[in-house]
Order: C-alpha cells, then structure tokens, then sequence
C-alpha cells in the first residue's frame, strides 16, 4: 500500500517535469523539491516554496526554517519519518522572492494530486501562501492554531517557521499552537 502511494507520488512529480510547469523557475532552480517523508502520514504540513538550501538538497525545510520545524516535530514526539512535508510551489523562486499568483496556481492541481494519494486526516499549511492556496480569503493572524475544514480537508493554518524564527512573540505562538496538534488530532479521530 505505502509502495503503491509512493509510486503514485512518484507519477505526479513525473507530470509536473513533462508538463514543464512554470518553466522560468525551473530553469533558475537547481532541482524540484516535491516532497518528503511519510506517503501515508497522518498529518501533512504545507510550506511556500523552496529556499536556496533546500533547493541544494533537494528536500523541503532543511535550512534553517526546517531546523526549527524539526524541534517542534521532536516537541510532539514526532520525527519527519511520521509526517509528509511539502511546498505549494516547488522549485526555487530566484533570490527567494514570494512566489507569483499564477506560480501558486500552476502548481495547485499537483499539491491537491499529492494530497488525493496521502489522504492525511490533517493538513498544516505554514504561512499565509499556502493557506490562500487551500482557503482562500483568511487572515492567518485571525485563524492560526484553529482547524477549519473546507473542500474534503481538515486544514490547521500555522504560522511559518521562517516568519517566527526570530521574532519571539511569534515564535512562542507558533510553539503553542504546534504543542495542540496531538489533541487536535485526537478530536479528529474521535469525530470519524
Ligand atoms: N520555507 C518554505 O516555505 N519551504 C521550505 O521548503 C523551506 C523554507
């Protein structure tokens, strides 16, 4: 089974070669960064796009922003081996400027292609892109730390990781609102 949904993500990132999606990125970017870990985690976190590091490894949150991402896993008892972590634009805008609408919407059809085959029971979007892509029309200041489900998902919006580094009192709302995941979780299962 997880063989088969890695195949299948497998296909996608396939797709989004052959069909040359956004062809300016991908020709500055080094490589496509599609995603990591678990194709059949629970929980999914969504960021923006590739930075220059991840852009190296091909693989999302390995700078900085990924080292911080991987201390709130550890806080919850998770590693990136329980969850799936990916972008809503995945290659490497230049001079890691914010992606383009027509960016975010050139690689949306792929990101819910990723979802359809994981099925997690929660999406984390990290920052107001990915939000916008999958609600639009919040305000992430209103709504962080608070589930809303639209279209099929359950989706708790999150500030980024990148944003709260270093402003503290982000970063300890960020902290607090990554501490409920497991009980938010909980509630889910119960639910269903
Ligand atoms: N920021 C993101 O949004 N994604 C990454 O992969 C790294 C940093």
């Amino acid at each position: 089974m997880i063989q088969n949904k890695q195949n299948r993500l497998e296909q996608i990132k396939a797709d989004i070669i052959s069909k040359n999606i956004c062809p300016n990125l991908a020709k500055t970017a080094k490589q496509l960064v599609f995603g990591d870990g678990n194709p059949s985690a629970d929980i999914v976190f969504i960021g923006e796009a590739p930075g220059k590091n991840e852009d190296e490894q091909g693989k999302p949150f390995v700078g900085a922003a990924g080292k911080f991402l991987n201390e709130m896993l550890a806080s919850v008892g998770l590693n990136r081996d329980d969850v799936y972590i990916t972008n809503i634009v995945k290659y490497r805008p230049p001079n890691n400027r914010d992606p383009l609408p027509e960016e975010k919407q050139n690689f949306l059809p792929f990101l819910r292609a990723q979802l359809e085959v994981i099925k997690p029971k929660i999406v984390v979007t990290l920052g107001r892109h990915s939000l916008e892509c999958l609600i639009p029309g919040l305000q992430i200041s209103q709504v962080h730390g608070h589930p809303k489900r639209y279209k099929g998902l359950i989706i708790l919006p999150l500030f980024h990781p990148a944003a709260a580094l270093y402003n503290g009192g982000l970063r300890q709302t960020l902290m607090d609102d990554f501490a409920a995941i497991p009980t938010i979780l909980n509630q889910i299962e119960q639910e269903n």
